[in-house]
């Protein structure tokens, strides 16, 4: 997969080069290229926002640097154009494993108070939001999806780690983890986590899952 990304501030983007991503772009799996929007202003002094047409506060994106930019990155409309937005629709497991499964993403990230509505019109396919608050860009946005989605790209994840039997993956929240020493500061980890039996273990984990989304996540089990 490859994703470009349409961005006032390239160097955020620095912080993919750590962690299980940076080892997966490094390796190839997948591709991320940033591009400043800058570079599609055609203003001498690279001005790209300007005041909103009906008054009020805050400056827009203006429309023909993007429009160029998304244009120019993606002429032939191969990727899946993303438009990363407060207004947008809620980005879930389901819309990330969609996405894993495209050839090319390319996402669209606003500051101010947004960009010019009619790049939504001409140039977007889709408009996603992480949640229910506002941002002061969507760079912040575009980092937790290409995070979301590459854990689904082939290879990604070690063995070690998988998305088959996690938060989401069935619907559920994922049962608690422990780990060594077995007592800590007066708690003890569950009795059944070391017994080796692996169908209690199983067993406990599935009910544990289901308690804890039962208790927090009720919208999840109604689904
Ligand atoms: N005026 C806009 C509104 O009230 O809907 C908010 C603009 S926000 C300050 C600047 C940019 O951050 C947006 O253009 C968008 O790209 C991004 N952004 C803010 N909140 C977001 C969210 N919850 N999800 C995705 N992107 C977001």
């Amino acid at each position: 997969m490859k994703i470009d990304v349409l961005t006032l501030f390239p160097s955020m983007y620095r912080v993919l080069d750590e962690s299980i991503i940076g080892k997966a772009l490094q390796k190839g799996l997948f591709a991320v290229n940033v591009v400043n929007i800058r570079d599609y202003s055609l203003d001498k002094h690279k001005k790209v926002d300007d005041y909103p047409y009906g008054g009020g506060a805050g400056m827009v994106m203006m429309p023909g640097p993007l429009h160029d930019a998304i244009r120019a990155v993606d002429p032939e409309h191969r990727a899946v154009r993303i438009y990363l937005s407060p207004k947008g629709k809620r980005l879930d497991q389901k819309t990330v494993i969609e996405l894993a499964g495209a050839e090319r993403l390319l996402l669209v990230n606003g500051s101010y108070e947004g960009i010019d509505e009619r790049v939504i019109q001409l140039d977007i396919d889709l408009e996603l939001s992480i949640g229910d608050y506002v941002l002061t860009s969507g760079d912040y946005a575009s980092l937790v999806l290409i995070d979301a989605v590459a854990r689904y790209l082939p290879d990604v994840l070690g063995s070690e780690s998988s998305t088959e039997e996690e938060s989401f993956s069935a619907g559920l929240l994922e049962y608690p983890h422990y780990t060594r020493p077995r007592e800590f500061e007066g708690l003890s980890v569950p009795e059944v986590l070391v017994n080796g039996n692996h169908q209690l273990i199983a067993a406990w984990r599935k009910a544990e899952s289901e308690r804890l989304t039962r208790e927090r996540r009720p919208d999840l089990l109604e689904r």
